[in-house]
């Protein structure tokens, strides 16, 4: 049940979309009533294809096709970190399959991404009393002498506390306390909390796992050094030892850590966008573009970030496949590399295409985790929201019908802000 909120982009192939263009940004007029009445009509008319679709997903025999799939890659394959072999072998793999499977234009997209590599990591408490402390270095932290680095430490609750304790935290490691907040609002402190610590003169950054809960179990994404800035290196540790620091300060006590770290950076390193396609069969040069990312940190198998949002992507396209169905425009489906490093396969692929911008229907993504399917994150026009609307009640159905705001994610903002509408999936934690 999980991908069917990414039926509807199969229904999105088929239907007309121009009308869906956000407008202004790529020089389309807006809609008149009528316009919007006729589409209506339009997404209607697709009802007995929504319903062939969601039947072959949920019952038929495409059900738990994506499941399978990916856990063949991830058990076969592992994590693929940007740079890893891992990630390369998995890209061959897909491509392989993806021809398999009989898609279309079939292709990789040469990328230069980062490798940066996890070393062994330890942080130990030695005072006020000995305490071995799980971390997992930040994507992209530099490591630390090999005999590690031991200092005191400045517990924080925000950057503002930083700021104005400024003068306590030079030569210190830095432990920000931050409450969680939400993902979007809370990682800034994963993100820039070293370079905020070094421009005060710490040594080195802990950062509390960006989580609500918490099972002793530190977190890991990238970090943000910035040039003019000494580069120190950063971890994350757990919500319970960040709290335990927390309390110890609170009481006047002095903490100190000795934190290792033997992480390595490497040249960049060789990698590609994985692309497939149904071309179109009345404007087979117009786009609708699917995709997730096929990377993931090291320390996980990354079916959830974001095996599960590319292979999502690549069901959609199979399933209409197999219905023996042809969309109007081509549906593309690609696998971003090295998302988790910054966008870099995205923000590559944009700077390749952006000249056919104006061939872009719509950008979508899924990387948000998967639970519970509830409906779909949009951004666009106020007329392209009105169609999206008719569209989610195409999943009536199956109760999957909320359509929000907030479409933009990382792999397709450089689309949205360009004025592609775009959309990811939505679903909730039960
Ligand atoms: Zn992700």
């Amino acid at each position: 049940m999980q991908y069917l909120p990414f039926l509807l982009l199969t229904i999105l192939g088929i239907t007309q979309l121009s009308p869906l263009s956000s407008g202004k940004a790529i020089g389309k007029p807006s809609l008149s009533e009528q316009t919007i009445k006729d589409v209506e009509a339009e997404i209607f008319s697709y009802k007995a294809v929504a319903k062939a679709l969601i039947h072959m997903a949920v019952e038929g025999k495409a059900q738990n096709r994506s499941y399978e799939r990916l856990s063949l890659l991830v058990d076969m394959v592992g994590p693929r970190l940007s740079g890893s072999k891992n990630l390369e072998q998995a890209i061959q793999v897909l491509y392989h399959s993806l021809k398999e499977d009989r898609l279309q234009n079939v292709h990789l997209e040469p990328v230069k991404v980062p490798h940066w590599e996890r070393g062994e990591e330890s942080a130990l408490m030695k005072a006020p009393r000995r305490q071995p402390m799980a971390i997992l270095g930040l994507g992209n932290s530099i490591g630390t002498p090999p005999n590690g680095i031991t200092a005191e430490v400045l517990v924080v609750t925000s950057f503002s506390e930083l700021q104005q304790r400024a003068l306590e935290a030079k030569g210190k490691i830095v432990v920000y306390n931050q409450p969680f907040i939400s993902y979007q609002e809370t990682v800034k402190y994963r993100t820039q909390g070293a370079v905020q610590a070094a421009l005060v003169g710490a040594v080195a950054a802990l950062v509390r796992s960006v989580t609500p809960f918490s099972i002793y179990s530190p977190h890991t994404g990238i970090l943000e050094y910035q040039e003019d800035v000494p580069k120190i290196p950063s971890a994350c540790i757990t919500v319970e030892d960040a709290e335990m620091m927390g309390r110890l300060a609170s009481q006047g006590l002095r903490i100190v850590i000795q934190l290792k770290m033997c992480e390595k950076k490497y040249p960049d390193a060789d990698s590609f966008n994985t692309v497939a396609e149904i071309t179109g069969w009345k404007y087979p040069d117009e786009v609708v573009l699917i995709s997730g990312h096929l990377d993931s940190w090291d320390v996980g198998q990354g079916a959830l970030d974001d095996g599960v949002g590319a292979f999502i992507s690549w069901e959609a396209l199979s399933l209409i496949k197999d219905l023996d169905l042809r969309p109007k425009r081509t549906l593309r489906l690609v696998f971003w590399t090295a998302e988790e490093q910054g966008g870099i396969g995205s923000l590559q692929y944009y700077l390749q295409h952006k000249g056919n911008i104006s061939k872009y229907s719509l950008v979508m993504e899924s990387d948000l985790g998967t639970f519970f399917p509830i409906g779909l994150q949009f951004t666009g026009s106020e007329e392209a929201k009105a169609i999206m609307r008719e569209i989610v009640k195409l999943l009536q159905p199956l109760n999957i019908t909320q359509l929000l705001d907030g479409g933009e994610g990382t792999d397709i903002n450089f689309w949205i802000q360009a004025g592609v509408p775009g959309k990811k999936k939505l679903s909730r934690a039960t």
